[in-house]
């Protein structure tokens, strides 16, 4: 989402408890993990370690490349959520980390699919169900294809890239 809670839909969404920010798990880069760091936020408060089984990867369109497996489960690095919401959205003020919200974030409700379309990934996104075509979609969230890909990309080489490090960081979370 480019600017939480500031467009109509993503208000009417939020308010019906579903939405970006709602109910999902938000995966992180190392991009991001080192941008909430520098923002003074003390990682194991805010970072959990969540495991999927092979078949909920397989059912979603998200990534997979960050995915480490451990003992027989899959982990990703993903925000910390209270009640289903995730613990960074303010009500009143939107998301609490701004410019520096995960790429994933960035990049939603929009994803690739496996032909290189941008579709909408999330299935209760207001936009989808007013049938708004994606390319309306990305003009009314002031996003361009343009950016949608190349944060899909950044977020694949990240991924890609820190794969050790992403499991030191999950196997450290494991501990506590
Ligand atoms: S899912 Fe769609 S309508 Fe809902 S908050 Fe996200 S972008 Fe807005
Ligand atoms: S980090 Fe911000 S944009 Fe991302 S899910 Fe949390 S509140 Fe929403």
């Amino acid at each position: 989402m480019k600017k939480p809670l500031s467009r109509n839909f993503c208000l009417s969404c939020t308010a019906k408890k579903r939405g970006c920010c709602v109910g999902y798990y938000i995966s992180l880069t190392m991009k991001d993990i080192k941008n909430i760091e520098k923002l003074g936020y003390q990682l194991e408060k805010v970072i959990t370690a969540q495991d999927f089984t092979k078949a909920e990867l397989d059912g979603c369109h998200g990534w997979q490349d960050n995915a480490i497996l451990i003992n027989k489960k899959y982990y990703t690095i993903t925000l910390r959520k209270k009640n289903d919401v995730c613990i960074f959205l303010s009500h009143k003020q939107g998301c609490l980390l701004g410019k520096n919200r995960p790429l994933e974030c960035k990049t939603y409700p929009f994803w690739l699919n496996k032909k290189n379309q941008i579709i909408y990934q999330d299935r209760y996104c207001y936009m989808l169900k007013h049938k708004i075509p994606v390319k309306q979609g990305l003009t009314i969230m002031g996003e361009s294809e343009k950016e949608v890909r190349s944060y899909f990309k950044e977020i694949r080489n990240d991924y890609l890239k820190n794969q050790k490090k992403q499991k030191a960081i999950i196997l450290n979370l494991l501990k506590k």
